[in-house]
Order: C-alpha cells, then structure tokens, then sequence
C-alpha cells in the first residue's frame, strides 16, 4: 500500500485555533484534505478564513477551557456538524511567568487546568466516542521542550509539559489496542503570543537563538508536516512518541 498522508474525509477538532501554533496546525490539515472543528476563547474569524482558502470546511466553537465545562459540547458541536470526529489536536495551552521562590497558587493551578487537566477529560470524551463507534483515530497533545528539560521561571509550566509526556505515552500504551494513536509535537521556540516575552528580550533573544543549529525561531508554518503525520494514515504504526520539531535544539 502507498504511504498516504492524506486526510481527505476526516474530521480534525483543534483547540486553541484563534492564532499562533493552532492556526498554523489546524490550515495544514485542511491542506492535506481534512474539515476542521475550530475550539478557542476568542474570534478564530482569521483561521476560519485560512482554513477555508485551503479546502476545508470550518465550524468555529467558543469554549473557555480552563474547565471541563465545555467538553460534552465541543463532541456534540464536532459530531451535529460533521458527522464524525477522527483526529484532536490537544494545542491550547498558556504559560505564566515567575521564579519558583514567589510562584502563587492561582500561577499553579491556572497552568495545569488549561495544559493538563483539560486536555485529559477532552482525550477522554474523545476516546470514548471513537471507542463507541468502533472506529480508529488519532489524538495529537502539544508539548514543549520542557517536556524534556527544567525551563526557566515556569515551574507550572514544565510540570504540565512533562505531565503532558507521560500522559502521552500513558493513553497510548492503554488505547493503542483500541486503533487510537496518541502521539505529541514538541516544539521549539516558534514566534507566537506564547515566547512573545522571550523575543522582546534582547539577552534571551540572542541566547535562544545562538543555541537553536538551524539559526532561527521556528515559523508556525513549519509545525505542520509533523501535524500531518501523527494525523494521517502513514503514522498508524506510531504510538506515544514525543516528537520534538525544534531546529535541532535538543540534539545540541
Ligand atoms: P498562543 O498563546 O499564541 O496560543 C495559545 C492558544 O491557546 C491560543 O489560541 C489561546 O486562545 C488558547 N487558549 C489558552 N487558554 C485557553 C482557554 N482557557 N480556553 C481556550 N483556549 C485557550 O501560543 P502558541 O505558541 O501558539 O501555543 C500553542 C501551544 O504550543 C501551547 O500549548 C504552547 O504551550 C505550545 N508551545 C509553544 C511553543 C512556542 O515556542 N510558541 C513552544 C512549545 C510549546
């Protein structure tokens, strides 16, 4: 059989769409053929309209998901629209900035209900409707290269991350043999909202940059082949990796 990464006829729920990583993942996947459940907090007007130039169809879905709240809802909405649900894109994720001697609890828990908590009960509903329905599919969280490493003045942050790695390769060791891969990106450092603080920073930004080997801060464009990948038919036989797309930073 040719390899085939093409996602025509699938339908992809991606959170966090309204900019940056999101937007950029969720018009990749339209690219290779898929229709796009949108999930954000705020206008996704912008990516609606990228994902429409490329091909696919777009439901956009406000839902705060610093609570479970919205979960049955985002199925629902996916599911009354298209009729199927085959790939999520667990993105959205925040960050918060302090060193860890003055870290408060609000810094804490804000971090983990969005980067963690969220994105399991959203992996649950998922699962348990593709496990319902006896069909395969695929589940894609965003990590960090503090997945791998202590990160600087982000406790909550790395413990979400790496939390979100060992969730990962948890759900994949428990539903692989349900035909759903669980997967992750790990990106580097690529210039959204998320390190705006590190690029206007002109120690961190010569810093990052003089130890990045491809010499430049990803452009979100560049996230999506590997998007494509974990999404597609060629990575059925993938399961729990954590797949950095960094510019080489970790093999440094
Ligand atoms: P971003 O801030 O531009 O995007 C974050 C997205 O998450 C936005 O769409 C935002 O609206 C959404 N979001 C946050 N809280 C939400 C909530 N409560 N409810 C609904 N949506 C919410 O940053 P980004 O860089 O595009 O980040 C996307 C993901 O990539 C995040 O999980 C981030 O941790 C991860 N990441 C980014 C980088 C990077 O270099 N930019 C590196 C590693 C990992």
């Amino acid at each position: 059989m040719p390899v085939s990464f093409n996602l025509t006829g699938k339908t992809a729920i991606v959170t966090g769409t309204n900019t940056g990583l999101g937007q950029a993942i969720a018009v990749a996947l339209a690219d290779a053929g898929a229709d796009v459940a949108l999930v954000g907090r705020s206008s996704m007007a912008e990516t609606e309209a990228a994902v429409s130039a490329a091909g696919g169809r777009t439901l956009a879905i406000e839902a705060d998901l610093s609570t479970l709240e919205p979960i049955p809802r985002i199925l629902e909405e996916t599911l009354g629209w298209s009729g199927r649900a085959d790939i999520l894109v667990n993105n959205a994720g925040i960050i918060r900035r302090a060193d860890a001697i003055d870290f408060t609890e609000d810094d804490w828990d804000a971090v983990m209900d969005v980067n963690l908590k969220t994105v399991f009960f959203l992996a649950q509903a998922f699962a348990r409707h593709l496990i319902a329905d006896g069909r395969r599919g695929k589940i894609i969280n965003i990590a960090s290269l503090l997945s791998f490493q202590g990160g600087i003045r982000v406790p909550s942050y790395t413990a979400s991350k790496s939390g979100l790695a060992g969730l990962t390769r948890q759900l994949a060791f428990e539903w692989a043999s349900k035909g759903i891969n669980v997967n992750a990106i790990a990106p580097g450092y690529f210039a959204t909202n998320n390190t705006e603080a590190l690029m206007v920073d002109p120690d961190r930004n010569a810093a990052i940059l003089a130890r990045i080997p491809a010499g430049h801060w990803g452009n979100p464009d560049e996230l999506g082949g590997a998007a494509v990948f974990l999404a597609s038919p060629a990575s059925d036989y993938v399961h729990g990796v954590v797949l950095p797309v960094d510019g080489g930073w970790l093999a440094r």
